[in-house]
């Protein structure tokens, strides 16, 4: 894939999105997303994998809430990748993901990735360029061997500005609501957004044969509409059906 420049794209919806007439369209394809996912997982032959990467205060946590909200979650579940522990540390980078990928049936979603493998990593430093290649490669490997096997694959990367990340992180400090987020890590990293965007841009590079969403993402609104019809539509494309009895 050509390079692609992030400041390049805008992190706001297009001029003439309104956002109730949004709203209520991502209203809408929550419920046809549930009834996919019921029959994904009562044909049990696909797996869906969601991964959403973005800055901090981003609005992961939040497009997982939404997006996903009518789902049955028996067919449904989310993993949060932190920094690694002692033990996902002694093993290779992909040890801790592969645990967690779906099930035939299931709907997986990844609050970060393997992509911090190549990401903070890169950032702070902890490996080189050479590593980080082959790293990419290796991640190009995972994600054709899982699509070889029926688990269908979206990376949205949620975009905002330095701007919109200042004033949420603030928020993080003043309301009630949002002060549990606060981390004064945060603070530090923002400090590095030159970096990181440079390397997710390497990401978007050469990570691109499952291919990557940029999400608008400054607008929550506009952000869950364009994860819901995404999701939505790669449900409507895999067109799993409920089996019936069979013939004696
Ligand atoms: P928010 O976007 O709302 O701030 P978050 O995803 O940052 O939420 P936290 O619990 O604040 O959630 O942070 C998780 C941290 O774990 C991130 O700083 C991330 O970079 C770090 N992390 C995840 N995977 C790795 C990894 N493989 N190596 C090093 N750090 C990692
Ligand atoms: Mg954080």
């Amino acid at each position: 894939m050509a390079k692609l420049k992030l400041d390049k794209i805008s992190a706001d919806p297009p001029r003439e999105a309104e956002k109730e007439a949004y709203k209520e369209k991502t209203k809408a394809l929550q419920k046809a997303i549930d009834e996919w996912q019921n029959k994904l997982y009562a044909e049990h032959k696909h797996a869906l994998l969601i991964v959403f990467q973005g800055m901090d205060a981003s609005g992961k946590d939040g497009a997982v809430r939404s997006v996903f909200s009518e789902v049955n979650p028996q067919g449904i579940s989310v993993h949060s990748f932190k920094v690694p522990t002692e033990e996902e540390t002694d093993h290779d980078f992909l040890w801790r993901i592969h645990k967690q990928t779906p099930g035939k049936g299931m709907i997986k979603i990844f609050n970060r990735s393997h992509y911090e493998d190549v990401l903070v990593t890169r950032v702070h430093k902890l490996i080189n360029d050479k590593t980080a290649k082959e790293r990419m490669k290796a991640i190009n490997d995972f994600e054709n061997l899982l699509t070889a096997n029926n688990t269908h694959i979206l990376k949205f990367y949620l975009h905002i500005t330095p701007e919109e990340q200042s004033e949420r992180l603030a928020e993080r400090m003043e309301i009630k609501r949002k002060m549990w987020k606060y981390n004064p890590g945060d603070a530090i990293e923002a400090k590095s957004w030159k970096e990181y965007r440079k390397y997710y841009e390497d990401c978007f590079e050469h990570c691109n044969e499952v291919p990557w969403m940029i999400v608008p993402s400054n607008k929550n609104w506009y952000k869950e509409y364009v994860v819901a019809k995404a999701v939505h539509d790669l449900l409507k494309k895999i067109n799993p059906k409920y089996p019936s009895l069979e013939k004696e």
